[in-house]
């Protein structure tokens, strides 16, 4: 299979409708505001805009990184913008996001990776928003933890460190970063943070086995709410599909995930790390 081919049934998107969702997309394109539900075509814009979560990404839109099942742009990225924090902060007000999801591409090209806009774009959605709930989805800082703690310190309620894939698959799709990096960022946040959240994508050729190796290391690492989605490919020049995975065997992995001691397992083909988020803050 590649990313040519037809999806199977289970994959197709449903159409978004909703009286939240319309408001929402309206005042998006009325004050040409930015979010990865619609810049990345997400499945799920009608169920998140309509339950009030949305997602952004801040730091730019070009990375330092280029990892093979991503569809932002690689290169040299601009000089970070001092006055994003405060846009996003207002985009989170008016579009009324009671659950706000903030990601960013990777800045290796700066001295703190991005750390500084990443604690004050929190402080400031914070500061406008003091009822909006916020989840950061950050990259992995090179591992400085020096770095993770200073997004610790402005006080988000949800951090999610992506692994992504399982450790044997992680060096054909995951540019410059290590999985082993990753899981320490999420035990150090784990340890330091309280709790950790994590997400992988199936269908990149991973085996069941280590799927629920995945799982263990999650785990050991002090993770305890997990996100498994189906990988699709954003272009043909993409990391190709290597199999769409059953419903079923999504509904098996949260089961086994279940009983070996997540809290959370949002597992199924259409799920991506911001899905239901707002639910994942209770765990
Ligand atoms: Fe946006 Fe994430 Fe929901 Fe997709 S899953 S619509 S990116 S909040
Ligand atoms: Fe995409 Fe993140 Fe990889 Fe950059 S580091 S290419 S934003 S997944």
């Amino acid at each position: 299979l590649n990313g040519r081919e037809r999806l199977p049934k289970w994959m197709k998107m449903k159409m978004p409708k909703g009286e939240s969702y319309s408001k929402v997309k309206n005042l998006v394109n009325k004050h040409g505001l930015h979010t990865i539900c619609t810049s990345g075509n997400c499945p799920n814009i009608g169920e998140c805009w309509n339950r009030g979560t949305a997602t952004f990404m801040i730091l730019g839109n070009i990375c330092t990184r280029k990892c093979k099942f991503c569809a932002v742009p690689n290169g040299m990225p601009l000089a970070p913008d001092l006055e994003e924090p405060k846009k996003l902060a207002e985009s989170v007000r008016i579009m009324g996001v009671k659950h706000c999801v903030i990601t960013s591409v990777d800045r290796d090209d700066l001295e703190d990776q991005g750390a500084g806009i990443w604690a004050e774009t929190i402080r400031e959605v914070k500061r406008v928003n003091p009822e909006t709930k916020i989840e950061v989805l950050i990259p992995d800082f090179r591992g400085k933890m020096e770095l993770v703690q200073q997004v610790i310190d402005a006080g988000p309620d949800v951090i999610s460190h992506n692994l992504e894939t399982t450790e044997e698959r992680t060096p054909f799709i995951r540019f410059a970063a290590k999985y082993r990096r990753s899981l320490d960022v999420i035990k150090y946040v784990a340890d330091n943070f309280g709790r950790a959240k994590s997400g992988i994508m199936l269908g990149l050729g991973e085996t069941h086995e280590d799927v629920l190796k995945t799982m263990d290391d999650l785990l050991e690492a002090g993770c305890k709410v997990m996100t498994i989605g189906q990988y699709l490919a954003p272009t043909t020049k993409h990391m190709p599909v290597v199999e769409y995975i059953e419903p079923e065997k999504f509904v098996e992995y949260r089961n086994i995930g279940i009983r070996k001691g997540f809290k959370f397992v949002e597992s199924s083909p259409l799920v991506r790390s911001s899905y239901r988020a707002e639910e994942h803050v209770k765990a």
